[in-house]
C-alpha cells in the first residue's frame, strides 16, 4: 500500500514568504500539510481543485511547526482533523498525538526538532519510495545554517536522522522538492 503526494504550491523565502503546501492521499484518507501563507488563497484551492478533490473533503492537516507562514490558511479545510507535534484538533476536542493517520497507513510523522522545538516532519511512503515533507531545509539551496533555528545543533541531527531513511524526494518548506543527492552538488 502506498500514498500519492502532489504539491499544491511551491514555497519560497526572500522578500516575500510563502509555505510549501502538500496534498497526500490514501484511499479515502486526504491529508494536507502545511496550508500556511500564500500570494493568494487560489494557490492553494486552484491546485487542489484540479486534483479532483474539494476543500471541504479534505480529512487531515499536518503542521510541520506552529510559524504563521506554515499555518495560517488552517481554515481553509472545514472538516479536517489537525495534527501537530504535541495533539490531533478536531472541534473542540484535543486529543492524544499519534505518529500515524488514521486511515492511511503509508503516511507517519517524526519528530525533528532544530528549526523549532515543535518541528514534525511527514514521512510518506510512495510508490517511487519515501517521500518528506520538512522545514529542516528552506530550499536544496539552503541556508546550511537556518537563521531562525533555535538550535542549529539539533538541526543538524535531525536532518542526518531524516537522510539516514533514504528518502527519494524532500519537500521542504520553502522550495521546490529535490533528491538528497542534490544536497551534495
Ligand atoms: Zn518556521
Ligand atoms: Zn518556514
Amino acid at each position: 500500500m502506498t500514498a500519492t503526494v502532489d504539491v499544491l504550491t511551491n514555497g519560497y523565502a526572500h522578500d516575500r514568504v510563502a509555505s510549501s503546501v502538500i496534498l497526500v492521499r490514501e484511499n479515502d484518507t486526504i491529508i494536507v500539510v502545511d496550508p500556511g501563507m500564500v500570494a493568494s488563497r487560489d494557490l492553494i484551492l486552484e491546485p487542489l481543485h484540479s486534483l479532483g478533490v474539494h476543500e471541504n473533503e479534505v480529512t487531515d492537516v499536518i503542521f510541520s511547526h506552529h510559524h504563521p507562514d506554515h499555518t495560517l490558511n488552517a481554515a481553509l479545510f472545514l472538516n479536517a482533523r489537525y495534527h501537530d507535534v504535541w495533539a490531533i484538533y478536531l472541534a473542540d476536542d484535543w486529543g492524544d498525538r499519534t505518529d500515524v493517520i488514521e486511515g492511511a497507513p503509508s503516511v507517519s510523522l517524526l519528530d525533528t526538532p532544530g528549526h523549532t522545538h515543535e518541528d514534525i516532519s511527514t514521512l510518506i511512503q510512495t510508490g517511487v519510495g519515501l517521500v518528506v515533507c520538512t522545514h529542516l531545509w528552506w530550499s536544496v539551496q539552503g541556508p546550511e545554517i537556518d537563521p531562525r533555528a533555535v538550535d542549529q545543533g539539533l538541526l543538524e541531527a535531525s536532518r542526518a536522522a531524516v537522510l539516514a531513511l533514504r528518502p527519494v524526494l524532500i519537500i521542504p518548506g520553502h522550495g521546490p522538492a529535490f533528491s538528497p543527492h542534490e544536497l551534495d552538488q
